[in-house]
């Protein structure tokens, strides 16, 4: 049974021991472990079925901590930590040489952040190590932004999860890596793109083959309901041809329009794509709950954060 609980002192008492703890963070929940514990590591991989080409992104609470993790701090990496840590930016450096292959995937490269999360920032400020935490589902599935989320993934296989309350942004950290000095986003993410132009300017953004080789693990199908998916642009029209079917919708607002489906998620009605964001998961997970014949998602707004939602529903939505 996986006991969930504020109890920061028996999370310390898990980690020192070389087991793993689910962890809060303004993103989505972190399955954590020590990074220098290769029994740790080897477990949540096991533990989430995640391929170990995959790599972990390493979790410090200080940026007095960033030369323990990487070897280099390119400038406009070091404008980008003051402007957005602790937060849900992901930076991809040079790493140092004591940071385990198991976390990099045998790159020479580490992603590191420090989240913004009270709890999670007291846990780390009182170890003595860093933590490698994925999310905590399993590889492949819906992300989690609640304890509950977390427990009904792994209640046979981790003891404990750190209550944290919901996750305030709901989507994952942006990352960003540093190709022959230019910066390059590797995957969309909290933190819009515009956010992070107006920090250093243009940002090189790649099309999605040419990002798989430098970020493993950003695979087409991710984050994906068991139920069959869409994503269309109108669901009021796509549902009309499937008028016997038990279908869910989930949109960003409802205009003016009803809609005859059995169950409606509504992530911002007044259009606000940081609210939206942040109620995507848990929404996706209500609607796979339902036994439904399908989930239609609407596209959004392709701007702002609403760029991060689509990429998230059209790997949700790959049904192949
Ligand atoms: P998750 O922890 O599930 O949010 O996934 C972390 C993601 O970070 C991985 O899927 C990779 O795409 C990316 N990542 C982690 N380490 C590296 C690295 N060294 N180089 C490029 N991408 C990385
Ligand atoms: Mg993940």
């Amino acid at each position: 049974m996986t006991v969930i609980s504020k109890d920061i002192s028996k999370a310390i008492e898990i980690l020192n021991n070389e087991d793993i703890v689910a962890i809060p963070t303004e993103t989505v929940y972190g399955l954590a472990g020590n990074i220098y514990s290769e029994k740790a590591i080897r477990k949540i991989f096991q533990v989430k079925q995640r391929p170990l080409f995959n790599p972990l992104i390493v979790h410090i609470h200080s940026i007095e901590k960033i030369d323990e993790i990487v070897s280099e701090l390119p400038e406009q990496a070091k404008r980008l930590a003051e402007a957005f840590w602790p937060g849900a930016l992901t930076l991809v450096l040079k790493k140092n040489p004591n940071i385990p292959d198991l976390i990099t995937a045998g790159k020479d490269t580490v992603a590191v952040r420090i989240p913004n999360h009270p709890e999670t920032l007291s846990l780390l400020q009182k170890l003595s190590f860093p933590l490698a935490a994925p999310s905590a589902n399993p590889f492949g599935s819906i992300s989690p932004t609640n304890s509950t989320h977390v427990a009904n993934y792994f209640s046979n296989t981790i003891s404990m999860v750190l209550e944290g309350g919901a996750c305030k942004n709901g989507i994952e950290s942006t990352i960003i890596g540093f190709e022959n000095n230019e910066a390059v986003l590797y995957r969309l993410g909290s933190i819009s793109i515009e956010e992070i132009e107006n920090v250093i300017g243009l940002l090189k953004v790649k099309n999605k083959q040419e990002i798989a080789p430098n970020a493993p693990g950003m695979l087409a199908r991710h984050y994906a309901p068991k139920t069959r998916t869409y994503l269309v642009k109108n669901a009021e029209k796509f549902i009309k041809n499937y008028s016997n079917k038990k279908i869910g919708v989930l949109r960003c607002s409802n205009g003016t329009s009803s809609l005859n489906c059995m169950h409606l998620e509504e992530l911002s009605k007044k259009m606000d794509l940081k609210e939206a964001a942040s109620n995507l998961y848990a929404a996706l997970h209500r609607l796979d709950n339902l036994n439904l014949d399908m989930i239609v998602a609407e596209l959004f707004p392709n701007t702002g954060l609403g760029k991060s939602i689509n990429d998230r529903l059209e790997r949700a939505t790959r049904n192949e």
